[in-house]
């Protein structure tokens, strides 16, 4: 790594995992983390200092189901698509990022996945947030789960097709729906490349759950949105009524999930029942963003520019034709903002659920996910109400 000069956060208070450090002094070199700890800490003569001038000092948020922003979806399939969606997330606070797939042709998922790779390779500060792996979410979704994904690009998972995005190393999630043919064999692919491996889109029952967790899956995509519920159940199988995901997420302590906080998705008893059911180290916050992030109201494609599905921004959320929603248009910093004044969670743990979670389940966390002596300096200055004040990737600042 090119030699910088020691960085040091001064004077604001810095959000550790499980508790807030207030006064603190953050000391990085060589962009790696060197200390925390309070004011007293001798600063380095050669050390450039940021004042947080009262404010936090947080570790850099981590999304691992994010699909675009300001114009750009990642699945337009070019490197300066992924850019411009990595330099938004990056002002919003994100440093870590698993551009996310829709449904698609192969052609469309192989263009995607090789642009993440060539900016995966070429990444320098100047093109935001860092991408850690794609998030292979579209094309194996349930044909009645679709949502706002194009229909035209579902499918079941064949062994042909999966094993090439394998083979590129850059898929570190996989989704797939587990009443789907083929799905057990496609978690069992993913378990051997290390994937953190979830069931979305997806109407399956406890049975079809308890199969999928057996080889591998221990996520739920977005919670409550495009799942299986017990009145969904009952449509498929009558009577006696059957559980569905969203008892064997809450049942199940090995299973984490995620929400979208944006205000839109999920009303406030929601986003407080996920955080006391599942804890902050089993739920995470995610962006699920599309390309209407930092675009005025209008209408947009999901997936990509030359046939994705048509949606409606109205500078909120997204919106399907009909009706449903169709994926979030704000960052990760909306989304802790949103969580913190809407639930009683605790500072430290909206944070984490933003940070230190996703990194620890997707294999990251010895790397990145929290203010730790040894770890990237992927760091935030947020002000008193939370808003992005300077982003720092491995102690370099994020300025574009
Ligand atoms: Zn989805
Ligand atoms: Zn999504």
């Amino acid at each position: 790594m090119r030699r910088m000069n020691p960085l040091v956060l001064i004077n604001g208070t810095a959000i550790l995992p499980d508790r807030l450090l207030p006064d603190a002094t953050v000391v990085c070199r060589d962009g790696c983390i060197e200390s925390v700890g309070t004011k007293s800490k001798r600063i380095p003569k050669d050390a450039t200092v940021v004042d947080a001038r009262g404010g936090y000092i947080s570790p850099g948020f981590i999304d691992i189901h994010v699909h675009g922003g300001e114009g750009a979806d990642f699945m337009d399939g070019t490197p300066d698509a992924v850019r411009a969606a990595c330099r938004a997330h990056a002002r919003h606070g994100t440093t870590t990022i698993f551009p996310t797939t829709t449904t698609g042709s192969v052609e469309q998922l192989t263009a995607m996945i090789e642009s993440c790779a060539a900016v995966k390779l070429t990444w320098s500060a100047a093109d935001g947030a860092r991408i850690e792996g794609v998030h292979l979410y579209g094309p194996y979704f349930a044909p009645d789960k679709v949502g706002c994904h194009s229909l035209k690009g579902r499918r079941s998972p064949e062994a042909e097709e999966y094993a090439r995005y394998f083979a590129s190393g850059m898929i570190k999630i996989a989704t797939c729906a587990a009443e789907l043919p083929g799905a057990e064999a496609f978690y069992r692919a993913a378990r051997k490349h290390r994937c953190l491996i979830t069931c979305g889109h997806s109407n399956a029952s406890w049975g079809e759950m308890q199969r999928a967790f057996k080889a591998g899956m221990r996520h739920v995509d977005h919670f409550w949105c495009a799942m299986s519920s017990v009145p969904s159940m009952r449509q498929r199988f009558n009577v006696p009524m059957q559980a569905s995901m969203a008892e064997f997420v809450l049942a199940n302590a090995d299973m984490s999930t995620e929400v979208i906080a944006d205000g839109c998705h999920l009303a406030p008893e929601l986003l407080e029942f996920a955080w006391r059911m599942k804890g902050a180290s089993r739920l995470m916050l995610v962006t699920d963003s599309n390309r209407a992030l930092d675009l005025p109201p209008g209408k947009y494609r999901f997936g990509t520019k030359d046939d994705g599905s048509w949606f409606q921004s109205d500078g909120k959320v997204g919106w399907a034709p009909n009706g449903s929603l169709a994926s979030s248009i704000v960052g990760m910093d909306h989304m802790v903002r949103h969580f913190a004044k809407a639930t009683s969670a605790p500072l430290h743990d909206v944070i984490r659920m933003a940070s230190l979670t996703p990194a620890e389940r997707t294999g990251i966390a010895k790397q990145t996910g929290s203010l730790e002596k040894g770890k990237r300096a992927d760091l935030l200055l947020l002000g008193r109400r939370l808003e992005v004040r300077r982003t720092f990737v491995g102690g370099e600042e994020i300025t574009s």
